[in-house]
């Protein structure tokens, strides 16, 4: 083996100990402060429906950059979205002064900076295309759209 075959070889070593030690992480549930291993936690992606514009484009669901986690443990979702300001970090003008909503803040912007990291190491994606409902219509929801989706693909 020479060097360069002895690098890449310590290269992907490196790279399953990293997924190794993402897929163990574990993510904290900002209302009851409890942590769930990702590999059984439940994330969210909100779509928003796109009206038609213009005379080619139809009309569409897009994600709108917010995810929910949902915690198994106190059946609370959490928000996670961030705004535009807050990833120029330019938080400062915008920090609220009163501690609840400063706590909420800080909350959803690491729980979303969390999520986009290691959000293929989360147990269950769900995606939402109609704002809500409880944790069993998510996902009867999520089965029949990603049903429609295969069935289309035919
Ligand atoms: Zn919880």
């Amino acid at each position: 083996m020479n060097n360069v075959e002895r690098i890449d070889k310590e290269i992907n070593s490196l790279r399953e100990r990293k997924v190794q030690l993402l897929k163990n992480r574990t993510v904290k549930c900002s209302y009851c402060e409890k942590r769930t291993a990702l590999t059984n936690a439940t994330v969210i992606r909100r779509f928003s429906y796109v009206p038609p514009s213009g005379c080619t484009d139809g009309a569409y669901w897009a994600f709108n950059g917010e995810y929910n986690y949902y915690c198994a443990k106190c059946g609370h979702f959490s928000r996670a979205y961030i705004f535009d300001w807050e990833k120029e970090g330019k938080t400062n003008n915008h920090v609220s002064s009163n501690p609840e909503k400063r706590k909420y803040d800080i909350d959803r912007v690491s729980l979303h900076v969390f999520i986009e990291t290691h959000y293929s190491y989360f147990g269950e994606h769900l995606d939402d295309y109609d704002k809500g409902g409880t944790i069993d219509e998510l996902r009867e929801k999520d089965k029949k759209q990603k049903q429609a989706e295969k069935d289309r693909r035919w």
